[in-house]
């Protein structure tokens, strides 16, 4: 079962101070599951996580997780810019890129990042931008193919955008080699919201075994291994969560058998979280502000998917409860709506939830990452506020709602 990190009594608590719609982020949550991921991960002396910024790209957030000890991720200016911000520079940077803008390249030079490049052309155009090619410098790896665990396919990392092929992976560090850089890094990303402990371990392996070849076949030091994101959620209420520490153990036992016998017992491992670390410490609070009876049943909420496009984008499961009617029992189905001129603008489609009346303060579940951050402007809508319920109970604001001037700012007219 899902249940909110809030009490009925809580929330209406923080709605007599901010206005519906907000989103809403458990401090103590936050900091127990990063705590939680360095401790399965503290058997590996160099072991960081990078959050991945574009999950939620919130300077209190940010900075909390620093606090506890993670590094930043980011894929583009603003989000180099936001780091900065957040005095998190030099090494405590990954920038984990595609399509890389110049601009882009150049802030995270001066910014100190660790470059992660995404494809073979961009060693000459990285060289070419900022004028060498850094000491330290990782390469993203895209096997190809499909990535299966056990005989289930988890992904298509053949369709995927990302990343250089193996015989490209070994040019590229040839290359890298020859211009000066001394410290190399794999990196790879090949699949989305797994819930399965084999997931990293799985991954681990193949990059390990990749680490070794690419080490004889041209001579450089790896430093770190990068497994990137991917690790998932429960969305669902009765989907069992990932166990972290076994996921830790899994992979350090692939450590033990491929990299360690190798004599690369000296390389870290990264890790660039994101949903992992943020989305089940996030709520969208929204009040039910209509009902409709026609075809079927729509209870209309002041949110709207401008605030949570993941229910309208893939269609996924976010868990909702009716605040004050935990106990009671889901005798109604809904189609649970916002209010864009878009037919997908629905939170819910035929759930079953407890009667809810107008002015019930409805809880979105798992929308700490990929929630507010997706946020968007259409039919002018406004990107909501964002709280910090903090470990002591008391609430900040740590984004203010946007407001019309807000949305009107950027006419030159
Ligand atoms: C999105 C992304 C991540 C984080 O992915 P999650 O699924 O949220 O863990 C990490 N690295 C890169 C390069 C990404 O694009």
């Amino acid at each position: 079962m899902k249940t909110p990190f809030v009490t009925a009594a809580q929330v209406e608590e923080i709605c007599a101070k901010y206005p519906t719609p907000f989103h809403l982020y458990d401090e103590a949550g936050i900091r127990k599951n990063a705590r939680d991921l360095h401790k399965a991960f503290s058997w590996n002396p160099g072991f960081k996580e990078y959050f991945a910024v574009k999950a939620t790209p919130t300077p209190a957030i940010l900075k909390l997780l620093h606090e506890e000890g993670c590094g930043m991720d980011c894929s583009s200016l603003t989000e180099l810019m936001m780091s900065d911000r957040c005095g998190i520079r030099g090494s405590e940077i990954m920038f984990s890129s595609n399509a890389t803008p110049p601009e882009e390249f150049q802030l995270a030079d001066k910014l100190g990042a660790i470059i992660n490049l995404d494809d073979f052309t961009h060693i000459d155009f990285l060289e070419r931008t900022i004028g060498y090619i850094p000491e330290t410098i990782s390469c993203r790896y895209n096997p190809g193919g499909t990535f299966a665990i056990s005989n289930t396919i988890m992904d298509n990392p053949g369709d995927a955008k990302y990343g250089m092929t193996r015989p490209q992976m070994t040019e590229a560090f040839r290359i890298l080699k020859e211009k000066g850089a001394k410290h190399f890094g794999i990196h790879s990303f090949l699949a989305s919201n797994t819930v399965t402990n084999d997931y990293y371990p799985t991954l681990a392996a193949i990059l390990f075994r990749t680490a070794v070849e690419l080490k004889e076949e041209t001579g450089v030091h790896i430093a770190f291994i990068n497994l990137s994101g991917g690790i998932g959620i429960p969305y669902l209420p009765d989907q069992p969560a990932n166990d972290i520490f076994a996921i830790g153990e899994g992979v350090r036992k692939a450590y033990e058998q491929i990299l360690v016998p190798a004599g690369m017992g000296d390389v870290a491992i990264y890790t660039e979280l994101g949903r992992f670390m943020l989305a089940p410490y996030g709520h969208l609070v929204a009040t039910a502000v209509h009902e409709k009876h026609t075809h079927k049943e729509y209870i209309g909420l002041d949110a709207c998917a401008v605030n949570l496009m993941r229910p309208a984008m893939y269609g996924a499961y976010h868990h909702i409860t009716v605040m004050g009617k935990e106990n009671e029992a889901c005798d109604h189905v809904y189609d649970v709506t916002g209010s864009l001129c878009e037919n997908n603008d629905k939170f819910a489609i035929d759930r079953a939830l407890p009667k809810i009346d107008i002015g019930d303060r409805i809880v979105i579940h798992d929308t700490g990452a990929h929630g507010f951050s997706m946020g968007y402007n259409y039919n002018g809508k406004l990107r909501s506020a964002e709280i910090l319920l903090k470990e002591d109970g008391t609430t900040e604001l740590i984004r203010r709602a946007e407001t019309p001037d807000d949305y009107f700012a950027t006419l030159l007219w």
